[in-house]
């Protein structure tokens, strides 16, 4: 395939030109980073469990009505998605005490929560991404006020499906990170779920016994982040049982209906 224009690279993922205007190519690297990119390593297959685990939670989220950016998936590690204007706001769902909230207001990890907490941070690397609030937001013109509604409605809505999803497949939905972006269709604006949804964005604890399933596994250096990730991917149906998930030596991810 001859190389598209890159258009924007990250710390996980290359952003391409898409073969329509319009439309990208979403494609996952393998490198992990922490603590704004202080911490940096590449670990093999990370990325193609991303790009597949996303695409199905994107599918998912899909079908209960949450509109998003995924358009298809188009091999191991790529993805076909629409082109949106990314809302610079990380807007963080939490269920359980983990990470920073449990440092910042002294709680033990893996309190459960009085109810689901959403928060925002502004998406900017040079200032560690700061936590805002939603009068920031407006303020400064981030977002709209109706735009920060829809967000936030739809926060909730996709952390109610997903903590269901997982609570299905013996996993604690512990909490985890979006991204929206403006959407611009027959001259209309439309708020859409972007960027990604993985292991590498969201807390993942075994039900029973609270072995973390998540990207926290190279925060802390406790190795077996791709067993960890894989684990998380056979039980959502989408890795064989007893698959290496290397891309090394062939796919051997199932293949979705879609393909
Ligand atoms: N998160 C993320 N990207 C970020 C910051 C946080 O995906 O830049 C995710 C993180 O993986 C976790 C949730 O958001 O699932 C809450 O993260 P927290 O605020 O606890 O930050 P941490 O201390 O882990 O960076």
């Amino acid at each position: 395939m001859s190389k598209r224009r890159r258009i924007y690279e990250g710390k996980a993922k290359i952003l391409y030109e898409g073969p329509e205007p319009g439309t990208l190519v979403q494609h996952f690297k393998d490198d992990a980073t922490a603590f704004n990119a202080k911490k940096h390593e590449v670990i093999d297959g990370k990325g193609v469990l991303n790009n597949r685990i996303s695409e199905y939670l994107f599918v998912r989220l899909g079908e209960i009505g949450i509109p998003t950016h995924f358009i298809k998936r188009l091999n191991m590690r790529e993805q076909l998605i629409k082109e949106v204007e990314i809302i610079p706001i990380e807007v963080v769902v939490r269920n359980v005490a983990a990470g920073s909230i449990a440092k910042r207001l002294g709680l033990e990890e893996g309190t459960p929560l009085p109810r689901s907490i959403v928060e925002f941070y502004f998406k900017e690397d040079k200032l560690d991404d700061p936590m805002v609030s939603e009068e920031h937001i407006t303020a400064f013109g981030w977002a709209h006020p109706p735009e920060l509604d829809e967000m936030t409605a739809m926060a909730l809505r996709i952390n109610d499906y997903m903590s269901g999803l997982f609570t299905g497949i013996g996993i604690k939905l512990v909490d985890f990170k979006i991204e929206f972006g403006r959407l611009v269709e027959n001259d209309m604006v439309r708020i859409v779920l972007a960027d990604e949804i993985s292991p590498d964005s969201c807390r993942l604890w075994d039900a029973d016994t609270d072995k973390k399933l998540d990207k926290d596994r190279f925060r802390r250096d406790m190795g077996g982040l791709v067993e960890a990730y894989s684990e998380v991917a056979r039980r959502l149906g989408i890795l064989m049982e007893n698959e290496p998930p290397s891309d090394k030596s062939g796919p051997r991810l199932v293949s979705s209906n879609e393909d």
